[in-house]
């Protein structure tokens, strides 16, 4: 298996290879944007042109064919490029957060455990290129798998003439013990990179990084694409047939990460579908006139773990935002396009008037606050529910 084209993000492509060809490209990038838009993927594809034999630059020609209508990029075929594609080349780079593994003893058996962690990730990724960016396990970039990126990148040259490091998810290194160690560790790099050495730091919350990665860093937003070409791509590759693509397109935010998510694995829905449905829930009970709906509901949820709520939060925006454009019967804006008929019904039944939702929205705001300090999840839900109760019944302010 090799890694998967390249999707959208053609004008960024054009800007970094043509800053590549005049030798202009910055030696540290930060590439920040959502989860699952393809900061990785598209560091990736410029690892890839930095190595590629047959690219523009290489040989001073602009305009080689490119890799699938890209006439920008990397050929695609030559050694190096195939290469790059199959996880293989040996000096692109590409560290990730991992799980902390459970063997730890001496700080070179730490860091042996996670090289292998690492590994273990880059050969999953070889075999199921397509994997949504939602997952449940708690990862880091650790104190050892700094030590072992910054190894790799003082070892000197590579087998070619440039290297490429990928860091993805830069932000995961504050969050755990020891992380000034390993952000001194890595800013020393950053400050004075090895000749011919590229970075390539990913973070779709880059204002969790530390400042001082951030100043040494040139940071590229990397934008959310159109529904249309994340539905295009799940359809060309095969990943799901056309209504299907069309109903996660609208849901994923403009990212392939999130919209393979809500795709199921045979009978189980996609975690992302399960967030969605439970904050479809919740909001079913607050349009309830029964209060034991919305304790039954809340009781449904663990009682800690409230910042693990921010997802569900969100899906509860998307649903009151749906349920005022159904009571202003502005229904093709709706995003959950499964539910139409169901909001509707709903609007009418429960005569929503359409300053009900917004209402609620600023209630669902408050949650999310409270969500970010420690508090008992089921409380959370409670009270929420019954304020965009209270917000969805009364057509006065
Ligand atoms: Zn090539």
């Amino acid at each position: 298996m090799t890694l998967l084209p390249i999707a959208g993000h053609e004008e960024l492509r054009r800007a970094l290879a043509g800053a590549w060809r005049r030798k202009r490209l910055p030696p540290v990038l930060l590439l920040h944007g959502a989860p699952g838009v393809g900061k990785q993927r598209l560091g990736h594809w410029l690892g890839q042109l930095l190595v590629c034999t047959e690219s523009g630059a290489s040989s001073g020609s602009p305009g080689s064919p490119g890799d699938l209508g890209d006439p920008v990029g990397p050929c695609g075929s030559c050694r190096e490029c195939r290469l790059a594609l199959r996880l293989e080349h040996p000096d692109l780079h590409w560290y990730v957060p991992v799980p902390r593994p459970r063997t730890r003893g001496s700080r070179d058996k730490d860091d042996e455990a996670l090289e292998d962690a690492r590994r273990s990730w880059l050969e999953e990724a070889r075999v199921t290129p397509l994997r949504p960016t939602h997952s449940s396990e708690v990862r880091a970039l650790h104190l050892g798998t700094i030590r072992n990126f910054r190894k790799e990148a003082r070892r000197g040259r590579g087998t070619g003439p440039r290297r490429l490091f990928l860091l993805a998810d830069a932000e995961e290194l504050v969050a755990q013990e020891a992380s000034q160690e390993a952000a001194n560790a890595l800013l020393k790099l950053l400050e004075e990179p090895p000749e011919d050495t590229w970075f390539v730091l990913t973070s779709s919350e880059p204002g969790r990084l530390l400042p001082t990665i951030r100043s040494r860093s040139t940071a590229l937003h990397v934008p959310s694409l159109p529904a249309a070409q994340v539905r295009d791509f799940l359809v060309e590759q095969g990943v799901t047939e056309s209504a299907e693509a069309d109903r996660v397109s609208l849901l994923s935010g403009g990212s392939i990460g999130r919209a393979l998510g809500f795709l199921g694995d045979g009978n189980d829905d996609g975690p992302l579908e399960q967030t969605r449905k439970s904050a479809l829930r919740l909001v079913n009970a607050a349009l309830s006139s029964r209060d034991a709906d919305v304790y039954q509901e809340a009781l449904g949820f663990k009682a800690s773990g409230a910042r693990g709520l921010m997802e569900l939060l969100a899906f509860i925006e998307i649903w009151l935002r749906d349920l005022a454009a159904a009571a202003s019967g502005v229904e093709d804006v709706i995003r959950n396009r499964d539910a139409v008929a169901w909001l509707v019904r709903k609007a009418e039944e429960r005569q929503v008037d359409p300053s009900g939702p917004s209402r609620a929205l600023a209630a669902v705001e408050r949650a999310r606050e409270e969500a970010s300090g420690n508090v008992n999840p089921q409380l959370l839900l409670t009270g929420l529910m019954l304020d965009m109760r209270r917000a969805l019944r009364t057509s006065e302010p």
